[in-house]
């Protein structure tokens, strides 16, 4: 059976459900987009989702031609519609179909797409045995050329990033930012475990502010673990005590191993377990 897609006004059959080749999405990257998690029939922070969206959107100028409420209500309508009580949302706004030049005002109706499906998780003894993780060469994009904090659908950056660690033999690959600064992984934000306390980089290290990051942030403060965000170089993950990645598709991960050095005790340690845990009641709560 076919899945239904929402765009722009209505859900369609998958086959339906098309852009132009003249669209700014396609041709330069030129829009925004989400990825979300519904568990048990409830999607995981979708206010804030829609929030981090549309302040994509506004850094871009791009104006979504629909309410926040709406925007949300398509993202729950396309999960229902596709039967999904535990999926995955891709939320999408491009700029529209124009000219072939980059001028953003040659532009006709942005379109809203939201596609509901399953979620492919990292392979389940990642998460039992962590992760081996290698730095990328290339760096985060700087934020006075284009901000980590937009996500945008120009994410060359990353995937250049990500073929480095593919390359490694890593599924994720850490990235630092112009300053030679921990920034985040190329689809995660980072933590390390230092004495007991948690560790991520500050958002001015030049990271997207994930979801998930936030809510590991909350569940730190309420487990009674001391959580701060400070400038991370990369001898503070090789003498970490843990390191994990956090993101909505991978959740809570370990990492136990990093350019060849063996975080900590080699296996996932108390601190990540225990948050892992805490997530998981999190989202099903
Ligand atoms: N950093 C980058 C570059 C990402 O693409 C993602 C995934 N959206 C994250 C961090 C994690 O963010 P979130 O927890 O909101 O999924």
């Amino acid at each position: 059976m076919s899945r239904m897609i929402f765009m722009n006004d209505r859900l369609v059959p998958e086959e339906q459900a098309v852009v132009s080749v003249f669209d700014h999405g396609l041709l330069y990257g030129d829009g925004v987009f989400e990825g979300l998690r519904s568990y048990g029939g409830k999607v995981f922070r979708l206010a804030e989702h829609v929030d981090r969206l549309f302040a994509s959107a506004r850094s871009i100028c791009l104006e979504i031609p629909m309410s926040k409420a709406a925007v949300a209500k398509a993202v729950v309508d396309a999960l229902a519609a596709n039967k999904l009580s535990d999926g995955y949302v891709r939320l999408v706004v491009t700029r529209g179909a124009g000219s072939l030049g980059l001028d953003p005002n040659k532009t006709k109706h942005p379109q809203v797409i939201v596609i509901a499906d399953t979620i492919s998780l990292y392979p389940r003894e990642y998460y039992e045995r962590g992760l081996r993780i290698v730095t990328a060469a290339t760096q985060r994009t700087q934020s006075a050329a284009l901000s980590p904090r937009i996500k945008s659908l120009n994410y060359l950056n990353n995937i250049m990033a990500k073929l480095e660690g593919l390359q490694a033999g890593c599924i994720e690959a850490l990235m630092l930012n112009h300053k030679g600064e921990v920034a985040e992984c190329t689809g995660d934000n980072v933590f390390v475990v230092r004495g007991g306390r948690l560790l991520t980089p500050p958002p001015d290290a030049g990271i997207l502010e994930g979801i998930t990051r936030g809510a590991v942030m909350e569940l730190a403060v309420a487990a009674g673990v001391d959580c701060r965000e400070v400038t991370l170089v990369r001898h503070d993950l090789y003498t970490a005590d843990e390191c994990f990645l956090t993101g909505t598709a991978a959740e809570v991960i370990p990492v136990v191993e990093i350019d060849g050095r063996t975080v900590g005790s080699g296996a996932p340690g108390p601190v990540t377990k225990r948050l892992t845990d805490d997530f998981h009641a999190l989202v099903r709560r």
